[in-house]
């Protein structure tokens, strides 16, 4: 995608597991990579000097994806007229799990509000940008909880389902623009998200898994980086199931 301006990838939670892998791929796929984080500044950083290690180009943010007004002051600052935006990807996300029954309304709001809104005003934010290019690629990481549910993650299910519809509705609005937006639904991964999980309960996961064990976050990040390519051109409004099988 050639420019004046930087191709510049922008990836939302990569301080650490699966966004880091991402942003990590991105980097040797030739992109800049711009990485946000919520309050794990030295992980961040520490991605950025692997980044640059490597011989890439990437700088870290400190950016809340649960407050709309910082997101869209971060697209104008440091996106807009500065920057080519060839890929957005929302992977941002937290979990606040519990029992329907027991679920307060505050743990409900604050995964819908990161997982579910703030991934949409990254993706109305990069529409303006990307709109102008005539050329993007925007990827929702959801999950196979979204699409399958799962005792104790209401909330989480909600948002992520609902970033699914999101991706569908996003790609019917875009298409005509040459953007395509997809989204990818990583069953259980080996990450500080799934490392709070007591032994038991991953041996019971991984049983229904098909292939046997949780996948990587590099087995993520290799989906993500076939959404970015060319030889993803024509594939818009799906969802890619990286789960094991555990989901089909
Ligand atoms: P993780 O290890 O817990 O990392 C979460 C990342 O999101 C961190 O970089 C964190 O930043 C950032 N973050 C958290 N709250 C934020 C906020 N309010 N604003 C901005 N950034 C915020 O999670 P993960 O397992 O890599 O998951 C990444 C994505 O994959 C999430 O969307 C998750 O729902 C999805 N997913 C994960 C799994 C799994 O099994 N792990 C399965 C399906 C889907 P700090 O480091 O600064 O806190």
């Amino acid at each position: 995608m050639a420019n004046e301006l930087i191709s510049t990838a922008l990836v939302t939670g990569a301080s650490r597991g699966i966004g880091k892998a991402i942003a990590l791929t991105l980097a040797k796929e030739g992109y800049t990579v711009f990485l946000t984080y919520a309050s794990k500044k030295d992980e961040a950083i520490s991605v950025v000097k692997e980044i640059e290690a490597h011989g890439g180009k990437a700088q870290a943010f400190c950016l809340n994806i649960g407050d709309s007004e910082a997101i869209t002051q971060f697209f104008k600052d440091e996106i807009k007229d500065k920057v080519r935006l060839d890929v957005l990807v929302n992977n941002a996300g937290i979990t606040k799990d519990g029992l329907i029954m027991r679920m307060k309304d505050d743990d409900f709001d604050n995964v819908i509000n990161v997982n579910l809104r703030g991934s949409f005003i990254c993706i109305r934010e990069a529409f303006k940008i990307m709109s102008k290019q005539r050329l993007g690629r925007i990827i929702n990481i959801v999950s196979v909880v979204g699409q399958m549910g799962n005792a104790g993650q209401a909330n989480y299910a909600a948002a992520k389902a609902g970033l699914i519809g999101i991706t569908k509705s996003a790609a019917k609005e875009f298409g005509s623009r040459s953007i395509t937006v997809n989204a990818v639904a990583p069953g259980f991964i080996e990450t500080d998200m799934t490392a709070v999980l007591a032994d038991d309960v991953k041996a019971k996961y991984a049983a229904q898994i098909p292939l046997g064990t949780f996948g990587s976050a590099q087995n993520i990040a290799d989906a993500v980086a076939f959404l970015a390519s060319e030889k993803a051109a024509y594939i818009t409004g799906q969802v890619l199931p990286v789960n094991g099988g555990l989901y089909c």
